[in-house]
């Protein structure tokens, strides 16, 4: 079956089309500068091309572009829209009421309006994304994949936030968690990789990318994670805190004078690595600094490996054991010098790597990093959740 993967963002639209029977991508691209001075990048056939000039006014837009792209003689990849068996959503937040995917009919869409407050800066954008494609596309099943559901197994202990206790029965504040489709596909291929049965195993998953989380996986199910009730709780990123002492959104309003819109902004786009270095959000960018002696890089690039080491010490506490440690995303899957930084000094949780094996890597492959004896075993798995959307998607529309 084709499946049309969407992810979409607040001035963006990315697509990829999935034929799911031969397990292989058919055509990718993305809609950028949405509402803006649009641009298209697509591969797809013979034809590719990169920030092509488009009038893309909105999602819409974005959407009959994708559409006339894959159909049209020229450079489509299918005859007409009656080839899409279905369209995947990547949803960033599903609540609780959604512990796996959804098809998404006209009731559940108009769910999710209800809950987009639960991830403003996220979930209007993906909303506009559903609607456009059911309006354009609407004898074609829509399937919700929630970035959340992966997390519904975290006991409440671990996802109540110690507030008055009504905070989270009636607001339903709580740690949801997020990248879960990415945790979920690496476990398990992590498993499938060692031939090893994933109830066996005890995997702190570490997804460092632009947007990082680290996952506490024991016998495939998530049991904690760094993430919270947003996006925004963990582990410094590339431009977000991460975790801080909440008192000082608290202090920066009432004795600083900030707005708490702009302490919001400074959270979520100027701080993380771009705050901390003041170089760049991109850890390319910052190593490069720190290798010439940048101070301010070497104490970024410190910062996050530390409080990456603390987390995997953290969640071998909370599953009484690691017997996997993994990578993935652009910096977890490239960086060899992310993984030795991070790597050093946990021989004493079991964790040796091979540094040979760290810096020879193949781009895009699965690898065991791991020296001989270490009783841990530390892999490299390269995440794909779009494939993953396309997978859940195919198993939702067949119940
Ligand atoms: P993602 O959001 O998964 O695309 O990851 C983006 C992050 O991965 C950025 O901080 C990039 O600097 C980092 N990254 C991507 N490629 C490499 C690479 N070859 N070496 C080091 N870091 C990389």
């Amino acid at each position: 079956m084709n499946v049309l993967v969407i992810n979409s963002g607040s001035s963006s639209l990315k697509f990829q089309l999935m034929d799911t029977a031969e397990n292989k991508v058919s055509a990718k691209g993305i809609c950028e500068r949405v509402g803006v001075d649009g641009v298209f990048t697509y591969t797809g056939g013979n034809t590719q091309f990169k920030d092509k000039p488009m009038d893309i006014p909105g999602h819409e837009d974005a959407i009959k572009i994708v559409i006339a792209t894959l159909t049209d003689a020229e450079t489509g990849v299918i005859k007409s829209l009656d080839c899409i068996g279905a369209v995947g959503h990547r949803v960033v937040n599903g609540s609780e009421k959604h512990t796996g995917s959804a098809l998404l009919d006209d009731k559940e869409i108009e769910y999710l309006g209800t809950i987009t407050k639960l991830a403003p800066l996220h979930s209007p954008a993906i909303l506009r994304g559903i609607k456009a494609c059911k309006k354009i596309m609407p004898g074609i099943p829509q399937v919700g994949v929630f970035d959340t559901s992966f997390h519904a197994t975290i006991p409440d202990y671990s996802y109540i936030y110690p507030l008055p206790y009504e905070i989270y029965s009636e607001k339903k504040i709580r740690r949801y968690g997020f990248h879960g489709t990415s945790h979920n596909y690496v476990t398990g291929e992590a498993a499938k990789f060692l031939g090893r049965d994933i109830k066996d195993l005890k995997i702190v998953s570490c997804h460092l990318g632009s947007g990082s989380s680290i996952t506490a996986v024991d016998g495939g199910r998530s049991v904690d994670t760094t993430m919270g009730f947003t996006p925004l709780e963990g582990l410094m990123m590339g431009t977000r805190c991460g975790t801080i002492d909440p008192a000082i959104v608290t202090y920066l309003i009432n004795e600083e004078g900030m707005d708490p819109k702009e302490v919001e902004d400074m959270m979520n786009k100027r701080s993380g690595l771009i705050g901390v270095s003041g170089v760049s959000n991109d850890w390319r960018d910052v190593c490069d600094a720190a290798k010439q002696g940048d101070k301010r890089a070497i104490l970024a690039q410190k910062m996050l490996s530390t409080q990456i080491k603390k987390y995997i010490g953290a969640y071998a506490a909370v599953m009484g054991g690691i017997n996997v440690l993994l990578f993935t995303a652009g910096m977890g899957e490239n960086s060899y010098e992310l993984r030795k930084l991070v790597c050093t000094g946990m021989e004493y949780l079991g964790i040796k790597i091979d540094d040979r094996k760290n810096q020879n890597f193949e781009r895009g492959a699965n690898l065991n990093l791991s020296a001989p004896g270490s009783a841990v075993q530390t892999l490299i798995i390269p995440t794909d959740e779009e494939y993953m959307i396309a997978r859940e998607t195919v198993r939702t529309i067949a119940v």
